[in-house]
């Protein structure tokens, strides 16, 4: 009788941690339970031939905005599908109260049951959420949240602290407050994050995720700039929102970090200055284990390329020499995990001119593309580093490790086999997500997902969609507190 569902067979087997290995794996329901040279194909109820390919572990897309500018459940269908044709296995995304979202304001234990509910049969990744505090009444909801809820990663937005009545972005109408979102805000907010880290952090890393620039200054470039419109929009309003923003923001925050003893993560680094900064912060507080994240965007796209308001993020598309700084970061291990921060827009809401039109888009989809083609062929970063920043240190940071994160028995069988001679040009048409634009378009990558696999389940095979809405599960974390029997055994037993 055969003893396993599935078997990966001669594969190029990527093990963060481990090294690179041709093997073959065995997989019995949504566990892997056997790595070894060879297992025989007739111990298996279906092989996939993996020859010539990399079996990478599934990637943890851990920066994204589900439900942001569309229905939620809606958005967690047509965007984890995209993401699973990106080898994306699971997904974790960010969540506030206010505007966009679910449009409404109020206590988490009953907004986040709602989110949760609309997102119960819509993913076709595995799933978690980090929330963003807004209130000082929510910020008494942290400990429930890790404990009864599974959320153990936090947000903070340090340019939300302008308040300027007029419902734009960062204003009080925006975020639907009657408290001030500033440093004192976020100096009560790291006490009470540190407080649960210390009581709670035997099971995992209760963390701060910070979006860092600096909102006085950004308000000062941006009326400057605005004055002073060179024709290149994305270039003007990489000025409006300069790099040295994010650096004083960074300084903010670590002495934060430093006085309330909170771990946090500094996301999307955009700049050279911010990851000086970033880097500093590190060295300076090993204790914290701060996490220095990038984005695909921020790797991929230059301002010299003129996308217009289209290419609109937060931080923004910078020159070429800080995309240059941020891969030598990635190279030289400082950045430890790549997201797509995707946030599914459309041509319609991005209306406008570069000052007016909504910030964000997609592109999950390219997450190996692009990391094979601009880091492992261009850049020379090891296949091995690849499934450290989109796998394993996302599952470590983000406490989803060794439920995810890794290829070892006993976790679950998360897998992205990629084709390194599939190439493809991209454009709207080949990507599977809704959004109608992407600022990717025309880049030629080469190795593409050619299987995806979530505990266990081939979602997606053959350019085709095998999976259903609803195949991918919540995961509460820390996993090591909320999946204590999986993961540990006594060692009387
Ligand atoms: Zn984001």
């Amino acid at each position: 009788m055969a003893q396993y569902d599935l078997v990966i067979k001669n594969g190029t087997v990527v093990i963060p941690k481990v090294g690179v290995i041709r093997g073959d794996i065995g997989i019995v329901k949504e566990k892997i339970a056997a790595l070894s040279k060879e297992i025989e194909s007739k111990e298996a109820h279906r092989v996939i031939d993996a020859a010539g390919k990399y079996v990478f572990p599934g990637a943890i897309d851990s920066h994204f905005h589900i439900g942001i500018f569309r229905p939620m459940d809606e958005d967690a269908t047509s965007e984890s599908r995209s993401a699973v044709w990106g080898g994306v296995t699971t997904i974790c995304s960010y969540f506030r109260t206010g505007k966009n979202y679910l449009n409404k304001s109020g206590p988490y234990h009953e907004i986040y049951p709602e989110v949760l509910e609309k997102s119960k049969n819509s993913f076709y990744t595995d799933f978690a959420y980090h929330l963003t505090i807004m209130t000082p009444d929510q910020m008494n909801e942290i400990e429930k949240l890790v404990t009864e809820y599974g959320v153990s990663t936090f947000k903070y937005f340090m340019f939300y602290k302008m308040l300027d009545l007029t419902g734009a972005a960062g204003s009080d109408k925006y975020l639907m407050l009657n408290t001030s979102y500033d440093l004192g805000f976020l100096y009560k907010y790291m006490k009470e994050v540190a407080r649960v880290n210390e009581k709670y952090g035997t099971y995992g890393r209760i963390s701060l995720s910070i979006h860092c620039e600096q909102p006085e200054i950004i308000n000062a470039a941006t009326q400057y700039m605005r004055q002073h419109e060179t024709g290149n929009p994305l270039k003007d309003y990489s000025d409006a929102r300069p790099p040295f923003s994010e650096k004083m923001a960074i300084k903010e925050a670590e002495v934060l970090a430093a006085q309330t003893n909170c771990p946090v993560n500094l996301l999307h680094l955009s700049s050279n200055d911010a990851i000086e900064a970033g880097k500093e912060a590190v060295e300076r507080n090993p204790k914290l284990n701060i996490l220095l994240e990038a984005t695909l965007h921020h790797l991929g796209l230059s301002n010299d390329i003129r996308y217009g308001r289209l290419g609109k993020v937060n931080p923004p598309i910078r020159e070429r020499e800080h995309v240059e700084a941020l891969w030598d970061a990635v190279i030289h291990d400082d950045i430890k995990t790549v997201v797509s921060d995707s946030a599914c827009a459309s041509k319609k809401i991005k209306e406008g001119d570069i000052w007016t039109s909504l910030a964000g888009f997609g592109g999950a989809e390219i997450m190996f593309p692009l990391l094979l083609t601009e880091g492992h062929r261009k850049r020379g970063l090891s296949l091995e580093r690849i499934a450290e920043l989109t796998s394993y240190n996302s599952a470590i940071y983000h406490d989803l490790y060794p439920k995810k994160g890794t290829i070892a028995i006993g976790s679950d069988a998360d897998l992205a086999i990629i084709d390194p001679e599939k190439e493809k040009v991209v454009s709207v048409e080949i990507l599977h997500s809704a959004q109608d634009f992407t600022p990717f378009e025309g880049m030629k990558y080469k190795g593409w997902p050619v299987y995806t696999i979530v505990r266990g389940k081939v979602i997606f095979e053959n350019d085709k969609i095998v999976g259903k809405p609803g195949d991918g599960q919540y995961i509460k974390r820390p996993v090591k507190y909320h999946y204590r029997n999986e993961y540990s055994v006594k060692e009387s037993d």
